[in-house]
């Protein structure tokens, strides 16, 4: 421990403190911070702290870590003040803090009173108080959670002349709180400190165990970092690029916990060593990027660009791992000056630069993100959930992922994009189509990754969320929302849409079923879709439930089986297409809503001609009735809304007539390919090309570096898929294609 640890050093007033502001470039009130002071000093005076020294000492502390960061006068004068309205409420008050120094120190003095009000037995509840409190601050000011944490620091350095009991409470609410707090604001530094320190207080045994450990290790390899700073500086200087290079080793705690969390020794943590190349300029990251990976073989799978991509926290970097000698591995991290500044200070990095009221509101606007935790606390209605809603949202590890413009949305850990949709509003997860991540399509149910842009494809025709969605969503909000979607939708509404269906589905038929074969072909299909019942059945056609290809692929097959069991079963459309030749019905040369062997009858009042633009029209017990488009009966009943669903799409299969363009079938393919960015739009551009119909497009992961393309695309027969098929082969980066569906 060093002195300031022990509380050893003797209190030197505020000379340091004047001192290091003195040498700063930035302009300081120094009367009003000799003012503040004196003022703390006079409150204090009579007070000790347990270590024996004068109690201003521990203010001048604070406000000390305070200037280091960079912050202002009025952050330094709350530094001085923030204890005295709690511990001199006799002499002292906010409103006089106000009348001597301003609103904004009133303010912060305020803000940090008021975060140590709540001092109950309870400790969660206290810690829920405090975090509550805090982060209402924040979002007010964020100078007040700085200031509070740079408290806590010191609280910390001198926490070891405490009685036990305080040590491992103060060190907990550390861990739990402020070390996350530290981080989440991007003030590396401060929370490696509070970490560390907790930790020695926590785990004195574990902690003097992995330090010695440490020592060991630098010890054996010191000249491993030395050695390979010195070659990569070499290396660098020969491009003409100016930077810094740092060498930094893994802290005590983080090392303690990647051994407690890995289950491994000492011995086994090989990302021990760091180097860090501080560069001027973005592009030249990227050419020490190139160097770098020039000298070491680099480690698959482990470079990440933070750079293109921040962290919420604002941290920007490019991180990679390599292989030095003698096999030892070691991170490197690359970044600029001023992306340094931000990854070591945070946020306050800024202000260290910046002054004016413009840089208080950039910071608060890059800080929107913490509000938005304050929101949960509205949302919430008694204690427990607000304590389960913390619990989530800041002890929990977090997943942020970006809105195509920029937003940053935090989600707890393992969300799905189904649950990023409900994060942002629940209309855009209501009508959620699809999504894409950084550009490429994914499934819904896929977990972001940190840093990820996340766009969702919204579309006004969905059916709005399936059941099957309150399976896969993480955060209870989702869930709740996709719950108050189903709530409102009737369950009648939905049954009546399902069974107008299955009847429309039923009347294409050539051979229309009877009553009791339809309630058996129904029921068959209802059952083997898994359904309870029918009206299950129809209740999830009605609310877009169950994919309607599974159930006009059942119902064709009961059909099949219960109205013609002396035919050849089941001749689904994909078959047709592989066995090269259409099977056809032969009824008038129609196809209605895709399908051959419907009975029509042509209508009287337009007489149709082969070439016409027809529709057709399910009637009460003699199938399809064939109209022109342009009928005069058939405009206006199409206008009824009472007849929507009975108005069928109708073609001439023009093959009979022509014998030239054929009728199109849906049909999958499976591309096996190694992942590219391009891979996506090289294939929907093939497609494009040849003017095939694309139904449908998925993707799905196979290594790390291959992916599966499923395609569901439109296709006339087996010849058309053929070129299809050998058209996609020539798109670079794919390695073979397979039939088959999603
Ligand atoms: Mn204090």
């Amino acid at each position: 421990m060093t002195a300031a640890q022990t509380g050893e050093k003797a209190f030197a007033g505020i000379e340091p403190l004047l001192a290091m502001i003195r040498a700063s470039e930035k302009h300081y009130d120094v009367e009003k911070l000799e003012r503040a002071y004196l003022y703390a000093k006079s409150l204090h005076e009579g007070q000790f702290r347990v270590s024996g020294e004068p109690y201003i000492s521990h203010p001048v502390a604070v406000a000390e870590i305070v200037a280091s960061l960079g912050l202002d006068t009025d952050s330094i004068c709350a530094a001085f003040l923030h204890d005295t309205v709690e511990d001199c409420p006799e002499k002292t008050s906010v409103e006089i803090i106000r009348n001597r120094f301003g609103e904004d120190v009133a303010m912060l003095v305020d803000g940090l009173t008021k975060m140590k009000a709540i001092n109950v037995e309870d400790k969660e509840e206290a810690n829920i108080e405090n975090i509550r409190k805090m982060l209402l601050a924040m979002s007010k000011d964020i100078r007040v959670i700085f200031i509070k944490l740079c408290d806590r620091l010191h609280n910390m350095r001198t926490l070891g002349v405490k009685p036990e009991a305080k040590r491992r409470a103060t060190a907990l609410e550390t861990m739990h709180v402020y070390a996350p707090l530290a981080h989440r604001l991007g003030m590396q530094r401060i929370k490696q400190e509070l970490e560390n320190l907790a930790l020695s207080y926590l785990d004195p045994i574990g902690y003097a165990e992995v330090s010695n450990d440490i020592e060991r290790k630098y010890g054996q390899n010191q000249n491993f970092i030395e050695n390979t700073r010195a070659y990569v500086a070499e290396k660098l200087e020969e491009y003409g690029i100016h930077f810094t290079l740092e060498g930094r080793v893994k802290t005590v705690y983080s090392i303690y916990r990647k051994m407690f969390n890995q289950n491994k020794s000492f011995d086994e943590i090989y990302d021990f060593y760091a180097i860090r190349i501080i560069v001027n300029t973005e592009l030249e990251c990227y050419t020490a990027l190139g160097i770098i990976h020039e000298l070491f073989k680099s480690i698959p799978g482990r470079f990440k660009d933070y750079i293109s991509t921040p962290k919420p926290n604002m941290y920007q970097s490019l991180h990679t791992t390599v292989i030095g000698r003698d096999g030892i591995p070691f991170e490197v991290q690359i970044r600029t000056r001023e992306m340094h500044q931000v990854a070591e200070f945070g946020i306050a990095a800024h202000w260290k630069y910046k002054s004016g009221v413009g840089s208080k509101e950039e910071i608060d606007k890059k800080l929107a993100w913490i509000s938005k935790l304050i929101d949960a606390e509205n949302s919430a209605t008694d204690t427990e959930d607000f304590m389960q809603a913390l619990k989530i949202d800041i002890f929990s590890d977090e997943t942020f992922v970006f809105t195509p413009k920029g937003d940053v949305i935090a989600l707890p850990q393992n969300s799905t994009l189904i649950d990023f949709a409900y994060a942002i509003h629940s209309q855009i997860g209501n009508r959620m189509v699809g999504a894409k991540i950084n550009g490429m399509i994914a499934p819904i149910d896929r977990v972001p990754q940190t840093g990820d842009i996340v766009e969702i494809l919204t579309s006004s025709a969905s059916k709005g969320p399936s059941r099957d969605w309150l399976k896969i969503v993480k955060t209870s909000e989702a869930r709740a929302k996709i719950r108050q979607w189903f709530k409102k939708e009737k369950r009648p509404e939905n049954i009546k849409i399902g069974q107008a269906e299955v009847e429309r589905l039923l009347s294409k038929y050539r051979v229309k079923p009877n009553e009791a074969q339809t309630e058996e072909i129904v029921s068959a299909a209802a059952h083997k879709l898994g359904m309870a019942d029918v009206e299950d059945l129809y209740n999830s056609i009605g609310y877009g439930g169950v994919a309607m290809t599974k159930v006009t692929t059942k119902l064709r097959q009961e059909y099949e089986r219960v109205v013609k069991p002396d035919e050849n079963a089941v001749v689904t459309e994909t078959d047709q297409i592989q066995t090269g030749h259409l099977k056809k019905r032969g009824t008038g040369g129609i196809i209605v809503d895709g399908e051959y062997g419907c009975e029509v009858k042509f209508a009287r009042c337009c007489n149709p001609l082969p070439g016409d633009d027809v529709i057709g029209f399910v009637t009460k017990g003699f199938g399809i009735s064939i109209h022109k488009k342009d009928c005069p009966n058939a405009v206006a009943g199409m206008s009824k809304p009472e007849q929507a669903d009975r108005w069928l799409r109708a073609e001439w299969d023009v093959e009979e007539f022509t014998g030239a363009a054929k009728p199109m079938y849906e049909v999958g393919l499976q591309i096996y390919a190694e992942n590219d960015i391009r891979l996506l739009s090289n294939i929907t551009t093939a497609l494009a090309d040849m003017k095939v119909t694309l139904l449908g497009i998925n993707t799905k992961k196979r290594t790390e570096t291959d992916i599966i393309i499923l395609l569901t695309v439109g296709c006339k027969n087996i010849d058309h898929y053929n070129s299809i098929l050998s058209r996609l082969r020539s798109v670079p980066h794919v390695e073979r294609i397979e039939r088959g569906s999603m």
